[in-house]
């Protein structure tokens, strides 16, 4: 097979494994940086052109798409379906994933236990949006934050109210949560793959921190599921339209909530954790898509 993987720089730990484990098994691959695709978008033969070349002959494409270029590089992902090249996550998978409220509101719909969570517009409905979401403390988040920026402990009512009020003057999408004090500071990864969990870790933040994110001095653990939090996870999977992602979950007092759904979720910290070649996994995940494809001559 040929395999391309958008990624901005082909020394980050998750895209140099995708290129290991694929060469490994015998694919040719290759790492493009997504700013660098350009498109003819004509009905009958889309193209894609990279520094001056056509590219073609394209089984299979990887999205790395950062969370800045989330724009750019689903339409550059597009490109390569209307190319008939299988995504390992639809593009319209990735732009849902990006949007939080969106997410959010849609893993509620189907049930999905969540943190209690609101979301308003006008700083006159703060003092209502507090008392929904159960008063403080209380957790504020950016909804174009990723890695754990943009996310805020409000203790006491004073300063949720303020925050909020800075958010709002600065025209920022925000969302106000339920803190989930019970955590402890940790959250669950589960890594899920073609509908199952193939590998899950427990986060837990640095001492006094309550975000667990790796990218904030995080440290990752291997983790036992609940067959609650299993299930959870698939199911957010599948709501999600996603054949990989990462489903982020809180033990919370109510069951496991879940806080997002992650279309490109990083390999290094749950293979350490697992012991498990990921990217080996999602490069067989691919193959085995590819030989269905072709035996029922379907589109993806
Ligand atoms: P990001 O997408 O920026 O990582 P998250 O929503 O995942 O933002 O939040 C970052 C971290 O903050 C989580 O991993 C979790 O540890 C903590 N956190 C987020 N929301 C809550 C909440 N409602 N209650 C308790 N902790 C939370
Ligand atoms: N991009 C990383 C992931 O999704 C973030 C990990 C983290 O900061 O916890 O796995």
């Amino acid at each position: 097979m040929k395999i391309a993987i958008l990624s901005r720089n082909p020394k980050l730990y998750s895209t140099s494994r995708f290129v290991e484990a694929a060469e490994r098994r015998g694919h040719e691959v290759r790492v493009l940086d997504v700013l660098r695709c350009y498109m003819n978008i004509t009905s009958l033969n889309p193209t894609i052109h990279y520094r001056g070349e056509e590219l073609s002959g394209f089984d299979a494409v990887i999205p790395r798409i950062g969370a800045s270029v989330t724009f750019y590089g689903t339409a550059v992902l597009r490109q390569f379906e209307m190319m008939n090249v299988f995504p390992l996550n639809e593009s319209v998978a990735v732009t849902r994933s990006r949007d939080k409220l969106r997410s959010t509101q849609l893993l509620a719909r189907k049930g999905i236990g969540l943190p209690v969570t609101g979301f308003a517009n006008n700083p006159d409905d703060i003092e209502d949006l507090i008392s929904e979401v159960g008063g403080a403390p209380l957790v504020i988040k950016l909804l174009e934050g990723t890695q754990g920026i943009g996310v805020v402990l409000a203790e006491t009512h004073k300063a949720a109210e303020s925050v909020i009020q800075a958010f709002m003057g600065l025209n920022a999408n925000i969302m106000v949560q339920e803190f989930i004090k019970e955590a402890g500071g940790s959250d669950i990864r589960c890594f899920v793959v073609d509908g199952k969990v193939v590998a899950s870790m427990k986060r837990q933040g640095a001492e006094g921190e309550f975000r667990s994110n790796l990218h904030r001095g995080g440290t990752a653990t291997l983790i036992r599921l609940t067959p609650e939090e299993r299930s959870t996870a698939m199911r957010a999977a599948k709501i999600m339209g996603l054949n990989v992602c990462g489903v982020d979950m809180l033990r919370s007092n109510h069951g496991p909530v879940v806080m997002e759904v992650n279309s490109s979720p990083g390999l290094r910290g749950i293979e350490e954790a697992s012991g498990k070649d990921i990217a080996e996994l999602i490069i067989k995940f691919i193959e085995k898509k590819i030989v269905a494809l072709e035996a029922g001559k379907q589109h993806y």
